[in-house]
């Protein structure tokens, strides 16, 4: 269950309002890479890894709590943005509490102008946060992302926390107000903590690359597709010679894809190259592999009555 405490994790600060970025600032309440999918996408991967894997569980939820609580925060900043807009909807004098934050009708002209822009703020919130991004996007429920694997979801969870930062990181360039620069700040540097909480989390899993279960097959795990010229010439690099970085096979670059597709009757007539990996050594370990995650799964499970109260 949760609890809910009436102050916010970090202090939030507005100078004075500003419906332009309140605005941009809806894109980390309601959009695709914002605090609400975070802290759902982590909720709702946690309830599959509760007995199987609860130290897992644990951080899952400890994480989703904390983007709940920067939800809270980026809501609190919107609504500081955007004080006054409730005001004037029911006051038309000049003299509103709107001109005196403003220090003048000119800003508070200005003001007015700005929140028009977006009359969402107006004709529906009544000057509060929106579950919708920056152009208006009503949140959905397909940002979240949840597949059942641990090392897959773990993923998912660092490039969302990459995907986080880098929209504060362009955001804290459209305020000059310091309090919410401190704010933005403060909750990008919170997605870089995450971001190494659950790459940590991933390397305590073993093997954790390919993900799942099945290991591919070892004909086509190491060949680069030649697919591309600059200056009649291929790219050569990381990704496609020497060791390849999570298998450590060796990359087997196809300089001509058209005639090495024919040659191979559609790459049916090849023979895996540049690794140790064989059809034999693979199938033996995925049979060991898809018995030790079944244990793990289904004897945590075995272990508990059908019951979820206290732990
Ligand atoms: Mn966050
Ligand atoms: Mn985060």
């Amino acid at each position: 269950m949760f609890h809910h405490v009436k102050e916010l994790q970090f202090k939030a600060r507005v100078s004075r309002p500003d419906p332009r970025f309140a605005r941009l600032l809806l894109e980390q309440f309601g959009g695709g890479n914002g605090e609400l999918k975070a802290a759902m996408q982590y909720f709702v991967q946690a309830f599959g890894v509760r007995h199987p894997y609860p130290d897992k569980y644990d951080m899952l939820m400890d994480i989703a709590t904390e983007e709940f609580s920067h939800l809270e925060i980026v809501g609190a900043t919107i609504q500081m943005l955007l004080s006054g807009v409730n005001g004037e909807l029911k006051n038309v004098a000049e003299e509103s509490e709107l001109t005196r934050l403003l220090d003048g009708r000119d800003s508070r002209d200005t003001y007015i102008h700005e929140a028009m822009m977006n009359p969402q703020f107006f004709v529906l919130s009544g000057g509060g946060p929106l579950v919708t991004d920056s152009g208006g996007n009503p949140w959905s429920g397909a940002y979240v992302n949840a597949n059942g694997d641990l090392s897959v979801d773990l993923r998912s969870n660092i490039a969302a926390e990459a995907r986080a930062k880098i929209v504060y990181e362009y955001l804290v360039q459209f305020t000059d107000d310091p309090g919410v620069k401190d704010t933005l700040n403060f909750l990008m540097t919170r997605e870089i903590a995450h971001a190494q909480m659950f790459q940590a989390a991933l390397d305590t899993i073993e093997p954790n690359f390919p993900p799942g279960i099945l290991q591919g097959d070892p004909r086509h795990s190491n060949t680069y597709f030649n697919l591309s010229e600059r200056d009649g010439e291929p790219i050569r690099s990381t990704w496609n010679q020497g060791a390849s970085a999570c298998l450590g096979e060796h990359w087997q670059f196809i300089e001509n894809p058209r005639s090495y597709v024919r040659e191979t009757d559609g790459l049916t007539q090849t023979e895996a190259r540049g690794t140790v990996r064989t059809e034999e050594s693979i199938r033996t370990q995925e049979r060991e592999l898809s018995v030790r995650r079944s244990r793990e799964v289904n004897g945590a499970s075995e272990q508990r009555n059908m019951e979820w109260g206290r732990d």
